[in-house]
């Protein structure tokens, strides 16, 4: 039976010491989250990020803008956000109304205040090996592997997906650990035997249950970063976990794996912006 990854655990031990690296700085993090609307899913996205970043000591501040806000009016925020010395991490909810082109937004978050990682100079940092900030969810990846004491280096990892906000910095970080990665996507001719030669399994595809347990070679990791709401209300991943569990070595759920680990990241992005920018400033003064 596999090891189960408590990223719960794994998520509150890292929110515990940033709350007390965030005491001992002399300033207060500031992070922006701004949501376009009213949609459900994201509204409650937003709702936990702000609680989560107050835990720690982070000073978050929740703008709702209106559905039918313009895309200038929305980069006219972003630049006093830029501007303003109090906000560290601005975080733009997606998805956005048709009206609002994500990439426009992305490109106007100052790249030092970027949390989430999208902006093109943080990709191509992480793409090139450089130091940048990276997107929360496959950095949450990482962090469990690291706490589960996974082995990287020269290991066979397999990312199913090739997301621009999952799939491809998975993949990126991992080759950056020195593991040898396959990125499979929609296209791929023979998934199960892709899967099958995996030593680390990420499963980033948004397809319920769709990794079966014959997929899975004996004793390897698998992380699980789907989320699917099935018709009768139930929460699952994209791996069949029951089947799964009787073959990995070690296996994240959902819930309870990955999602804690995005926030946790996202705060951790935050309070390296914010010691970042003030060492920058104090470089320049
Ligand atoms: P996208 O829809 O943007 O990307 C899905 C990727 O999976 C694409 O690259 C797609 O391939 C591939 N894919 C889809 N269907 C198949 C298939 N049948 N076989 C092989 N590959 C397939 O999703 P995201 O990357 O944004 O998210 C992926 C999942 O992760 C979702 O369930 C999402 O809810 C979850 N998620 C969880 C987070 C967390 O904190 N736990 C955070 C972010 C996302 P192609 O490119 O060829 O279309």
């Amino acid at each position: 039976m596999a090891r189960r990854i408590d990223g719960k655990a794994i998520a509150a031990s890292l929110r515990a010491a940033l709350s007390v690296r965030v005491a001992g700085l002399a300033y207060r993090p500031g992070l922006a989250v701004i949501l376009v609307g009213k949609d459900p899913a994201s509204s409650v996205y937003v709702r936990s990020k702000d609680r989560a970043a107050r835990e720690v000591g982070i000073a978050a501040h929740s703008l709702n803008l209106p559905v039918d806000t313009s895309e200038a009016a929305l980069l006219a925020e972003i630049a006093a956000l830029n501007a303003d010395p109090a906000i560290d991490g601005i975080l733009v909810q997606l998805p956005l109304p048709g009206q609002i082109r994500a990439q426009a937004v992305i490109a106007a978050i100052h790249p030092t205040k970027d949390v989430d990682g999208f902006h093109p100079l943080n990709v191509a940092r992480l793409a090139n090996g450089e130091v940048g900030l990276v997107p929360c969810t496959p950095q949450g990846v990482m962090k469990l592997l690291a706490a589960t004491g996974i082995t990287l280096e020269g290991a066979r990892a397999v990312v199913l997906g090739r997301s621009a906000i999952v799939g491809r910095p998975m993949a990126a970080l991992l080759l950056a650990a020195n593991a040898t990665v396959t990125i499979a996507h929609s296209r791929t001719s023979d998934l199960p035997g892709e899967c099958r030669r995996a030593d680390i399994l990420v499963a980033a595809m948004g397809r319920a249950e769709m990794v079966r347990g014959g997929w899975i070679a004996p004793g390897a990791t698998v992380i699980d970063v789907g989320i699917n709401r099935l018709a009768d209300g139930r929460l699952v991943g994209d791996v069949a976990f029951a089947e799964a569990a009787l073959v990995a070595g070690a296996i994240t759920p959902v819930p309870g794996g990955v999602g804690p680990m995005t926030i946790a990241c996202l705060l951790e992005n935050t309070v390296v912006a914010a010691e970042a920018r003030r060492e920058n400033e104090n470089r320049e003064n």
